[in-house]
């Protein structure tokens, strides 16, 4: 850890220290740029999972750390979708191999405290980055370059502040960037649990009346939980005994695995969707969950927040190649450009698929339904989704295409 005398002089400030931040300020450093990651110490006790597929192995092979990744968490080989509505028109189950699109695997699911750990782990000594403990309270956005003063009083400043500091964004708001954002009636509740029949590298869907519960393999015979629910339900199950938590949570599961037994640590969170109205300005740039959020679905957030990365860095490296400025207007503008489209068609996407799960209508339902029983029946169709549901085609950042950090 760096305590910086004022004023430190960087080319990028990274605020915020999650997954999309530790990865953004990894990337900058390793492609050139001068970098400070500012944010109070990781927090350790994060649960939750995150599937890491198609582009983002690419990510972090790039990166020098897709082995170590690969290592800590359990490979994702097939997924099943299984309709458990128990409506008057229930969709087909669903069911997509990765072998079928030439992969062993679609990914790796890991739990995000150890991603983090792996993260946090390299950043520290890494060439031109310097990692700060601290909060940044307050924002000087000026034509020339961002200040940035810290909870120790320390002032930072840099030619680009990257905001990676979450979805309550103080930078992003410093930088009066507006959102549009709608609340969901679910919250998620999560947990990892083990259980005696092997998973098998298979993650299975339940779709219920108030969302997905989904059991994603661990490494051993373990899986994570996310179950969504309505709030006051995700609450109740929350507060269960362990064992009769464990009972109720293999009852939904039909003991697919056998008997449950939950580990300590488990976490509701309110599901929400955000979209920035701008990926940037007045030299800030908005990745992770600072930018956009959804409910977890399709296991496409973070995956979201490593194309934003890879594609901030990749126009910033155009930038400097070029010597222009990597804070200005135009650099700010080129970011938002390669952006808006996918995070649009993910984030209303998920938003659709959601609303399609919940609503109670007929013809609602028999669409859904329709669209899965083509997503089985025809090959073609479901290798496309497959692909696509990895890595959008159209929009995939030259590093998560297998290039080199150098032609970055
Ligand atoms: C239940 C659930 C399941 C999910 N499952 C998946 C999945 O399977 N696959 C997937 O891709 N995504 C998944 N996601 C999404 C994924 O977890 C998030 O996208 C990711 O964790 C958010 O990362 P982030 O770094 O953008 O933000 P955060 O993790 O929120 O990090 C924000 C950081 O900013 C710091 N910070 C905040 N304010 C300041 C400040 N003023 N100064 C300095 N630092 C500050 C914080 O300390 C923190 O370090 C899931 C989300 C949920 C809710």
């Amino acid at each position: 850890m760096t305590v910086p005398t004022s004023p430190a002089r960087f080319d990028v400030a990274v605020v915020g220290a999650g997954p999309a931040g530790l990865a953004a300020a990894f990337l900058l450093a390793r492609t050139g740029f001068s970098t400070a990651l500012i944010a109070p110490a990781t927090r350790p006790d994060d649960v939750r999972t995150t599937a890491l597929l198609g582009g983002s192995v690419a990510f972090f092979e790039t990166l020098g750390l897709w082995k170590e990744i690969a290592a800590a968490g359990a490979e994702l080989a097939v997924m099943r979708l299984v309709d458990d509505t128990g409506r008057l028109i229930r969709a087909p189950e669903a069911t997509f191999r990765a072998a079928e699109i030439g992969h062993d695997s679609f990914g790796v699911n890991i739990v995000n405290s150890a991603l983090t750990r792996i993260l946090d782990a390299h950043v520290f000594g890494a060439p031109r980055l310097t990692r700060i403990e601290a909060a940044v309270e307050s924002a000087d956005l000026g034509p020339a370059c961002a200040a940035l003063t810290l909870s120790t009083g320390a002032t930072v400043t840099a030619r680009l502040a990257v905001a990676a500091d979450g979805r309550k964004s103080r930078l992003r708001e410093a930088a009066g960037i507006s959102t549009t954002a709608w609340a969901h009636p679910q919250s998620a509740l999560v947990l990892n649990l083990t259980h005696p029949v092997p998973h098998r590298f298979v993650s299975t869907e339940f779709h219920g009346p108030h969302g997905p519960y989904v059991l994603v393999p661990l490494p051993g015979d373990r899986s994570s939980v996310v179950l969504i629910e309505t709030p006051d339900e995700a609450d109740r199950l929350k507060d269960l005994p362990d064992d009769v938590l464990a009972l109720e949570l293999e009852r939904r599961a039909h003991s697919i695995f056998g008997r449950f037994t939950v580990e300590p640590g488990r976490q509701v969170w309110p599901l929400s969707s955000m979209i920035a109205n701008s990926h940037g300005t007045r030299r800030v740039a908005l990745v992770g969950e600072a930018a956009h959020t959804f409910p977890p679905i399709g296991a496409q957030g973070l995956n979201l927040s490593l194309r934003d990365i890879a594609s901030l860095v990749e126009v910033l490296a155009d930038a400097a190649r070029a010597k222009a400025d990597i804070g200005s207007e135009e650099t700010l503008r080129a970011y938002e450009k390669s952006r808006r489209l996918d995070v649009e068609t993910r984030t209303r996407g998920v938003d659709v698929a959601n609303r399609a799960l919940l609503s109670d209508l007929l013809p609602v339902q028999a669409v859904r339904s329709l669209g899965f029983a083509l997503a089985n029946t025809i090959g073609p169709l479901r290798r496309l989704i497959m692909r696509e549901g990895l890595t959008p085609s159209w929009s995939t950042p030259r590093l998560m295409r297998g290039l080199d950090i150098a032609a970055v």
